[in-house]
């Protein structure tokens, strides 16, 4: 590891006040801790700017509008789409992804289309497309557990409507190659989706340059708040979709005879918004891009290299996922159950995630119950990695 990984996370970790010293937080892809800028900002919108938005007959809800609108504005710069317009609040990653299930596949899914997942997604990728109804197949993984692409362009037919996909796996770190994935689906006419939860915090994402259709990712992973997350979409594509929630907001006129409705974004954004979890976000998104999205990368990179050599040098470890994975490592211990794995870190000061990830059909394909995974953010040092091998070798004592 070269001297700036070295030294420069020590700097950034004094921004995290949950975090004490000597405690390894090695969670962040379940959840990202919030550095102090993110705090106040979201002190400030609770606080003495506190309004709600859209409604501006007064000073301070004009004021809060603006910053709400800011904060699109940003989010749309941050992943380079073409106008604010594409992107849509919404709840997390979970409610962007049912979102589109839901409204685009209402409008664009028939009795026969098939949608195209892959093995390694994540449930809230995986249960809303069963709940459009559509047949589904699944993309296999290649031996070193990463999307198997070529294995997508032989299976790809035009039935597929659909294709979507983990930009990163959160259990295995795998980096997608978008742009060929978005080839194949477009070589078929089927529009892709990028489950971005487990990119945005770790790598810069311009999706216009992925040339994917939608990207959907949750702010509480991007050292944001919880509660808000991103839908973005071309805009031609919102513009034809169906609203999927009814309520204030998202109107033109409503009369009991007939309701239009508003162009997207407002179309997607039914009731009372997270107008705090907006501002929080904005935050957020300045507190990476201040650090640097190729900056974390390099430092995330730096980390899983030094912590899968470790790991490697400990016999009874079996290591998951691919050598370049980005920022998140998991392992299993043979004869120990990654529970109690876990349960053990905890002891020792070091905190780990434990079970399926919400990834129960690529546990099946790794022909486990579970995983113990170590991910890492911006505070992590190698510190972090030291107290994890001395945590799994104290598992190992214990477990003889
Ligand atoms: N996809 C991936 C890859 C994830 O890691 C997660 C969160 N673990 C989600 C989707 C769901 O995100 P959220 O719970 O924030 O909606």
């Amino acid at each position: 590891m070269d001297a700036a990984v070295a030294t420069r996370p020590l700097d950034w970790l004094a921004d995290f006040p949950a975090i004490p010293e000597g405690w390894a937080y090695l969670d962040s892809a379940a959840t990202a801790q919030k550095p102090v800028p993110v705090i106040e900002a979201i002190t400030r919108a609770y606080g003495v700017s506190y309004a709600t938005v859209h409604r501006g007959v007064y000073q301070r809800s004009a004021e809060m509008t603006l910053a709400f609108e800011a904060s699109r504005r940003r989010a749309a710069e941050f992943i380079n789409a073409a106008a604010p317009e594409e992107i849509v609040f919404v709840r997390g990653a979970t409610e962007g992804i049912n979102l589109v299930a839901q409204s685009w596949g209402k409008a664009n899914l028939k009795p026969g289309d098939r949608i195209l997942l892959s093995t390694l997604e994540h449930h809230s990728n995986i249960v809303p497309w069963q709940m459009t109804g559509a047949e589904i197949d699944v993309v296999p993984l290649t031996d070193d557990h990463r999307i198997d692409l070529d294995a997508m362009a032989a299976m790809i037919r035009p039935e597929h409507k659909l294709v979507a996909l983990a930009h990163v796996s959160n259990v295995l770190g795998s980096v997608l190659d978008a742009k060929r994935a978005a080839d194949i689906a477009h070589s078929v006419g089927a529009k892709l989706l990028l489950d971005g939860c487990q990119a945005v915090p770790r790598m810069p994402v311009d999706v216009r340059d992925l040339d994917c259709d939608f990207y959907v990712f949750s702010g509480h992973k991007l050292y944001g708040p919880t509660g808000i997350g991103v839908l973005w979409a071309r805009h031609e594509i919102l513009d034809a979709m169906p609203p999927w929630q009814g309520g204030g907001a998202m109107i033109d006129k409503v009369t009991f005879a007939r309701t239009t409705y508003a162009p997207p974004p407002a179309r997607f954004e039914a009731g009372t918004p997270h107008v705090v979890g907006v501002l929080g976000l904005h935050a957020a998104i300045d507190y990476v891009e201040g650090i640097g999205l190729d900056a974390i990368a390099a430092h995330e990179a730096a980390l899983v290299n030094e912590a899968r050599d470790a790991l490697r040098g400990i016999n009874s470890v079996r290591l998951f996922g691919p050598e370049d994975s980005a920022g998140i490592v998991s392992f299993a211990v043979e004869g120990v159950h990654p529970h109690d794995i876990g349960t053990i870190l905890d002891e020792s000061q070091v905190a780990i995630r434990a079970g399926h990830h919400c990834a129960q059909p690529l546990m099946d394909a790794l022909g486990v119950d579970a995983t113990a995974r170590a991910s890492f953010g911006v505070y992590n040092g190698r510190r972090d990695i030291a107290a994890l091998v001395r945590g799994i070798e104290r598992v190992t004592r214990i477990f003889g």
